[in-house]
């Protein structure tokens, strides 16, 4: 069995060593999972609640356990680490209410009666990235258990330790065995094999645009369902007539969140030109102020990226050419460290405006008027995420309707609750996860027509 090392980037030390699954151990696991959902499916829906519910606690009752973990594998500040265990807890009691809630239609019909069933696909296949391990995982196996499907689950092959925990606290909370099975290995391999195996009828993939069509395309040829998660480039919109000082205050959390290294990261900041010179000045202690160091401290604000072969990639961005506005802080020592850095791009082409970085770098541009504003903001393939700042009621309604993205926030960087829908518009993925439809996407609509005449 071929072992993976999995290195704390904060201290590039080997904090762990994980057996990697192969394809034959995976077929076998798909297989379980097949057969474990003959009897989940019949589960009564108050008891399945139930199950989901003690699930929610146990993972409660491990929360600081896991959130340190979390640390270690992941690099993640604690302060992250304990919202990302808490995100699972929330999730895993919100999924609690769907079984009893799954509710489906009497449609008025001629001479019978019509009803639809939300009935469960059966083996779901979740692929997990590397830069939300807990909540990214939870995300998609909450709804998919709580509508009676079995999970198999493969977590990133860099942070695969707090989600082999909740495999085994799932089992100490009382879920059937092969009802939610962690298999730590390869995209290539494991990954692969629920695109290609007939028993996974849903993939759940979030992960880079370039893999996601591979995936999507893998899945077309059983018309398998997909749900994508993917890149992108948000645009934080800043207005003349918003609260600048809080704008500039609050636009590094905007971005530098988790390094970052999320999705939801809104990496162009576009300012309006009447206010452009007055944002930067503001901007620039908000940014050198950002307390970037050792994880474990609760005063951390933002930890290191994930590897050292990500740090080379983000570093890859800066060129010799580009202007950089200014840069936060750079801890010494070991630690795939980069500093919060602020770029002021030449060109609408310039890689930092196109590509997704993932790492903390933002570039600041301006722009004109309303309509400029949606222009720029929408001259993207992506379409995950994004901010806009204005006092204007009308404004913020006109703009949050014109921009192309899944989730946005007026005067806030929010992106994520459980309880609403997330996800992407464009190349930044398809269909949405959380929020009081997510059960849905786990289920196939059956209509039966009962003759009464
Ligand atoms: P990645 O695409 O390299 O890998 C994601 C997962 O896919 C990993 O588990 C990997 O092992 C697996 N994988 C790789 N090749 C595979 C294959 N051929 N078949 C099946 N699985 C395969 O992405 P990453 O570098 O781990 O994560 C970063 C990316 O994830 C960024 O682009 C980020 O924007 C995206 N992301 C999106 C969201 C969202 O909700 N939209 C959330 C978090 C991250």
């Amino acid at each position: 069995m071929t072992t993976a090392q999995v290195v704390n980037p904060a201290t590039e030390e080997v904090v762990a060593r994980v057996d990697l699954v192969g394809e034959a151990e995976t077929d076998a696991a798909i297989e379980r999972a097949q057969w474990a959902g003959v009897t989940w499916r019949e589960v009564a829906p108050g008891e399945r609640a139930r199950m989901l519910r003690r699930f929610g606690d146990v993972v409660d009752a491990h929360l600081e356990e896991l959130a340190q973990l979390e640390v270690a594998n992941s690099g993640h500040t604690i302060g992250n680490a304990r919202w990302e265990a808490g995100n699972v807890r929330d999730l895993l009691h919100y999924a609690a209410g769907i079984p009893e809630r799954l509710l489906g239609n009497q449609i008025p019909v001629a001479g019978g009666v019509d009803i639809t069933f939300h009935e469960p696909l059966g083996v779901v296949g979740i692929i997990v990235p590397w830069n939300f391990p807990m909540p990214i995982a939870a995300w998609g196996f909450a709804p998919a258990l709580a509508a009676g499907n079995t999970v198999v689950l493969k977590p990133a092959e860099l942070t695969p330790l707090t989600a082999i925990r909740l495999g085994e606290l799932a089992l100490e909370a009382g879920l059937p065995e092969h009802v939610f099975q962690v298999l730590p290995g390869k995209g290539s391999v494991v990954g692969h094999r629920f695109v290609t195996h007939p028993a996974v009828r849903k993939v759940v993939f979030t992960g880079s645009t370039e893999i996601g069509t591979q995936i999507m395309a893998g899945c077309a040829q059983q018309v398998k369902r997909v749900t994508l998660e993917l890149g992108g480039k948000s645009a934080n919109i800043v207005f003349a007539d918003s609260d600048l000082e809080r704008a500039a205050a609050t636009a590094p959390y905007g971005v530098f969140d988790n390094a970052g290294q999320d999705c939801c990261a809104r990496s162009r900041i576009l300012v309006q030109r009447s206010v452009f010179d007055k944002f930067l000045e503001l901007l620039e202690p908000a940014v050198r102020g950002v307390k970037v160091g050792d994880p474990t401290q609760e005063s951390t604000e933002m930890g290191p990226l994930i590897s050292g072969a990500h740090r080379e990639r983000v570093a890859g961005f800066i060129e010799a050419s580009t202007k950089i506005a200014f840069t936060g802080e750079q801890p010494n020592g070991p630690g795939f460290w980069y500093p919060p850095t602020v770029v002021l791009p030449d060109s609408p082409t310039d890689r930092v405006l196109t590509e997704e970085v993932f790492g903390p770098v933002v570039a600041v541009l301006p722009f004109e008027d309303e309509a400029d504003a949606i222009r720029i903001a929408n001259d993207t393939e992506y379409g995950l995420s994004g901010s806009i700042w204005t006092n204007d009621v009308g404004r913020a309604l006109r703009v949050s309707r014109a921009v192309e993205a899944g989730n946005l926030s007026v005067n806030s960087h929010s992106s994520v609750r459980y309880w609403t829908p997330f996800g992407g518009f464009k190349q930044s993925g398809l269909g949405r996860e959380l929020g009081p439809d997510a059960a849905l996407a786990f289920t196939e609509t059956k209509n039966v027509f009962i003759a009464t005449q």
